[in-house]
């Protein structure tokens, strides 16, 4: 609820922002961007009203705060003056109000959770929440405590571990058949290890402060039939054991994995390559205290610190090329992922990506994202609508595709941009298009040159009903979509208008 992205975007200037043929109009006031927002916050002005002070806000007090003037809202027991960022909130000042005078923690979850909205609204901290329910340390809220009689969630996982003289093995019980090395995401950090395991919507938390130290880097295995999950620490010292260690925040906790806090580590940027005028590949490689598989469809969160305030902003790990799988990997491991990044020079996040140099840091995420691997399942027929950078998550999923899924007959793509000049990746495109028989393209272009012999125009119910042709009238379709926020609702309201079912289209978003 307090950020950017879809909505601050696109460029004032842009053709998105014109409204013609009933596409939508993002309204902004000048003056009003995040960066101004950055500016404000460091002018030393006084918004919170309380000239410095932190006071304890009881309910009574939060409640008669309610007004656009005068509006504090409650975020995870803090409490933040918001009338100062009304005008610089990208979804208005109307969504601002619901939470007015309020707890608006799950209104704020439920848009954009992954908003550091404690750096975003330092400035605006009025102070805590008088009553808030007191936790021993190292108990959990009744909600993140592991339930075994939750209904729709996962059997309770559990872990154990031994140790040989150069080795200790965690091992984890999912109870939980379909787990793979995607499903797991660990970290070593100084002498805490946190394994992250996500099974179905749940994710399931191993935290802890060992009780010696191990070398850097560790291996995972996992042992899919079973759902058994080993992590192989190495020893420093070969010397015996008595603990694993002690357990730090959230132990051993097994909770919805939305309400899972995002954890960051520090990624290097190793390569920076041009692919089009304005989009570049970027490759950064994890630490090798971290395992991370992103899985098809999803992304994860960059975390850069601008003038003072961290900003976080969505992107979609590609592979280094649509012809990975039949090349010898130039680089040794799965320590490496790419990124295609479109660079606005007016934007706020991309020129600082644009500034990093060779061997500069940047922090990302554990993988989010709805799309699931099985959504292929029996799949024939699998559409792919995409706009500019929205092509990023259809490079895994096609690739996916074509290579693991041996119903599918037909896979389309059917990519929109403004010039030939913006088409990423087009030759490759071209080239897989050529190879293999089962993937067609197609290019819709809205600002072509004359010379342009293919589609021109905008998504439209006349594009889309030549191009969703079911290859049997019986085929199972799959149809994705991604592109500016505006190009997915509009791509989503005419595939209904063409009685696709909602199990029939997946729309990426953050
Ligand atoms: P912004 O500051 O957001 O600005 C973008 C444009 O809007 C600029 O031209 C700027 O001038 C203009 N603008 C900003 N604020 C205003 C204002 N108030 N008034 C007028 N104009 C304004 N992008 C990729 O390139 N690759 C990816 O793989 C990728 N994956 C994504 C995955 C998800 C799930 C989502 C939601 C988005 C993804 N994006 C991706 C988009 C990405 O997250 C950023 O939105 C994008 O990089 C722009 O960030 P920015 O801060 O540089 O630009
Ligand atoms: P772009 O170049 O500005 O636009 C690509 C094409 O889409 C252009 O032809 C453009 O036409 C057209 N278009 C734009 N808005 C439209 C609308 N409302 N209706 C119909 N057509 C429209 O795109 P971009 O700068 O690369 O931006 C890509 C977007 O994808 C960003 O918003 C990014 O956040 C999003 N994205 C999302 C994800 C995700 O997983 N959710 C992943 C990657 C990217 P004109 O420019 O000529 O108007």
């Amino acid at each position: 609820m307090l950020n950017v992205p879809s909505q601050s975007f696109p460029g004032s200037s842009s053709q998105q922002r014109v409204s013609s043929g009933g596409r939508s109009k993002v309204p902004l006031k000048q003056g009003r961007s995040l960066m101004d927002w950055i500016r404000l916050t460091k002018s030393g002005k006084d918004l919170t009203g309380l000239k410095g002070r932190l006071i304890e806000v009881t309910e009574e007090e939060l409640k008669k705060h309610n007004k656009k003037d005068d509006c504090w809202i409650c975020i995870r027991g803090f409490v933040y003056n918001v009338s100062p960022y009304m005008d610089y909130h990208p979804g208005g000042e109307e969504e601002l109000m619901r939470g007015a005078g309020s707890d608006g923690t799950d209104l704020f979850d439920q848009v954009h959770r992954w908003v550091n909205y404690e750096s975003m609204l330092k400035e605006c901290l009025v102070g805590r929440m008088a009553v808030k329910p007191a936790f021993p340390k190292g108990m959990l809220p009744k909600s993140q405590v592991t339930d075994p009689l939750a209904k729709e969630g996962p059997s309770s996982p559990s872990y154990d571990w031994f140790q040989t003289d150069a080795l200790v093995t965690i091992v984890i019980y999912t109870k939980q058949k379909d787990i793979n090395l995607d499903s797991v995401i660990a970290d070593h950090r100084d002498d805490s290890f946190r394994a992250e395991t996500v099974i179905k919507d749940y994710s399931y938390l191993i935290h802890i402060a060992l009780s010696h130290e191990i070398q850097e880097d560790f291996s995972v295995r996992v042992v899919e039939n079973v759902g058994k999950i080993e992590i192989v620490l190495k020893k420093k010292e070969n010397t015996s054991w008595k603990c694993l260690g002690h357990p730090l925040e959230n132990h051993n906790s097994l909770i919805p994995k939305k309400d899972r806090g995002l954890y960051y580590r520090k990624c290097q940027l190793i390569s920076k390559e041009d692919v089009t005028h304005d989009t570049k590949l970027f490759c950064l490689m994890l630490p090798p205290s971290t395992h991370l598989q992103v899985p098809t469809g999803q992304h994860v969160y960059f975390k850069l610190t601008i003038t003072g305030t961290e900003i976080v902003k969505p992107y979609t790990p590609v592979s280094d090329s649509l012809f990975s799988e039949f090349k010898e990997p130039v680089l040794p491991n799965n320590k490496y992922i790419y990124f295609l990044i479109k660079i606005y020079p007016a934007g706020l996040f991309t020129p600082e990506l644009d500034h990093l140099q060779i061997g500069d840091y940047v922090s990302v995420s554990n993988p989010e994202g709805s799309f699931k691997i099985s959504q292929f399942q029996e799949l024939e027929d699998l559409f792919l609508l995409a706009a500019g950078t929205g092509f990023t998550p259809m490079v895994k999923v096609l690739s996916y595709a074509l290579t693991n899924i041996p119903s599918l007959r037909k896979v389309k793509l059917m990519f929109f941009n403004k010039t030939e000049d913006d088409i990423i990746w087009r030759s490759q495109l071209e080239k897989l298009a050529f190879k293999d028989k089962r993937f067609d393209l197609e290019f819709v272009l809205s600002a072509p040159t004359s010379e342009w012999n293919g589609k021109r125009g905008y998504i439209s119910p006349a594009l889309l009903s030549e191009f969703l042709k079911r290859s049997l009238d019986t085929s199972k379709v799959l149809i994705c979509i991604c592109g500016p926020m505006p190009f997915t609702e509009q791509g989503m309201k005419l595939l209904h208008d063409l009685n696709f079912s909602k199990d029939e289209i997946h729309s990426f978003t953050a």
